[in-house]
């Protein structure tokens, strides 16, 4: 039995532990994650980690003393299977339970696979766990061409550190652009662009119609307009299936996620869930139900529903933020892009260094800034006071984005 119970030792669980203790909470906290290793970052698997600059102990989110230190039962190889909200009991792969005063759900997702024929070859690769960047690391001396599927952050991060690798590459996007469901249209083609100039040979518009396999392993992708493009390896960044099966088991309501309140209770009692798995009413996306799959998100609400257990209720409302790396470029973005109804470039992609501004209704609700931390800084301000902006202004660089008013 532990008074909170946290599954998943991911970014949120590891933060909610870590909170508990930051606010003296004195009661027993256990913490279970279904991964050998304890909790570690997931950004670098695509970035540092990936391209071999950070080993995986500069990755860990605390010293591996830390967790024992601050008296967290930290249990790993461990799977919550089952959840039983009026016992107040989790069951665990090996048939173990667990009881709990508060279950604080942290599990993240899995990565959605490819569904076509051959999809489920040996040889395709994901990026989630520390365990399939191993997987991919070791086959590299082996490897000369890589084949992406999908131009969202995750493959163009990959395609960049294995280009830089000295692979070649190819990277496949089923839409008219990459990012194009997180970013506009400026920011998609300057990265097309940077992609190409860099070496891959990026498709877009582009259905993989299937994997072709030599004796059950992956030796190319054949594409829906017949072409066939062979590979030495694949790997696949088409998103994720958030984790939700045990709650929604047991009752929980939810979809694409878990239900949560501005809390982060689930409709389960006791019950809370944090980070990828979470779906909550975001403000800054007009309050519609999303979940956000962010190191920001994950954190804070970690926060919010610790805060809400000790008594303390502050809803969730954090500005979201993410970033990405890829070559030298440095991608900052703060806010919600979805629903804007204009956008403005400032700056000028040539340079390698500009923003794209998102607004809806004249006020400014997002930003990406490439190589521009002065607007993500000064930016961020505009989108918390909800003013509305002079247009001219923001379009014109040398005007600092904090100067800038009606
Ligand atoms: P996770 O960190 O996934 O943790 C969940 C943990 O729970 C996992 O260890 C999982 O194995 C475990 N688990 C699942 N089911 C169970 C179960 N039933 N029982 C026990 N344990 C279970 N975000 C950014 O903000 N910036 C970035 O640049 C960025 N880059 C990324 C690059 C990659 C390659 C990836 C994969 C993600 C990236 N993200 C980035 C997203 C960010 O890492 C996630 O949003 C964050 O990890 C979410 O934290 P979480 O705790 O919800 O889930």
């Amino acid at each position: 039995y532990y008074d909170v119970l946290i599954a998943g030792a991911g970014h949120a669980g590891a933060q909610a532990a870590i909170q508990l203790r930051q606010m003296n909470f004195a009661g027993t906290v256990g913490m279970l994650g279904d991964e050998a290793e304890p909790p570690y970052e997931r950004p670098p698997l695509s970035k540092e980690y990936l391209a071999g600059d950070k080993p995986f102990e500069r990755i860990l989110i605390r010293p591996h003393g830390f967790w024992a230190e601050r008296s967290i039962d930290l249990m790993l190889n461990s799977r919550v299977k089952k959840v039983e909200p009026e016992a107040r009991l989790v069951t665990l792969g090996d048939e173990s339970e667990i009881g709990y005063g508060k279950l604080i759900w942290a599990t993240g997702g899995t990565p959605r696979l490819l569904s076509c024929p051959g999809g489920d070859a040996s040889g395709i690769h994901y990026v989630r766990r520390r365990e399939d960047v191993d997987g991919i690391m070791a086959r590299l001396p082996d490897v000369d061409h890589v084949v992406v599927i999908g131009g969202g952050y995750i493959g163009l991060e990959a395609a960049a550190v294995l280009t830089k690798l000295g692979k070649r590459v190819t990277l496949l996007e089923a839409l008219d652009r990459v990012l194009a469901r997180v970013a506009g249209e400026d920011l998609s083609r300057f990265y097309e662009g940077e992609h190409r100039a860099h070496g891959v040979d990026l498709r877009t518009s582009t259905m993989v119609e299937s994997i072709a396999c030599t004796d059950g392993r992956a030796t190319g992708v054949n594409l829906q307009d017949g072409t066939q493009i062979g590979a030495d390896m694949v790997i696949v960044g088409i998103g994720i299936v958030p984790e939700t099966g045990p709650l929604i088991a047991a009752g929980a309501s939810g979809g694409n996620g878990v239900d949560v309140d501005a809390f982060c209770r689930t409709s389960l009692p006791d019950i809370y869930a944090v980070g990828d798995c979470a779906a909550h009413a975001n403000s800054f996306a007009g309050g519609a139900q999303i979940r956000l799959e962010s190191v920001q998100n994950a954190n804070d609400q970690a926060k919010v529903a610790v805060q809400h257990i000790l008594g303390q209720e502050s809803p969730y409302a954090a500005v979201p933020w993410f970033w990405s790396n890829q070559y030298d470029l440095k991608l900052q973005t703060v806010g919600l892009s979805s629903g804007y109804d204009a956008s403005i470039l400032r700056g000028d992609p040539a340079t390698r260094s500009f923003s794209v501004l998102y607004l809806k209704s004249g006020k400014l609700i997002a930003l990406d800034c490439v190589n521009m931390v002065k607007d993500y800084v000064q930016g961020r301000a505009h989108i918390l006071s909800g003013a509305l902006l002079d247009q001219g202004q923001l379009a014109d660089a040398t005007v600092p984005l904090k100067e800038v008013g009606l």
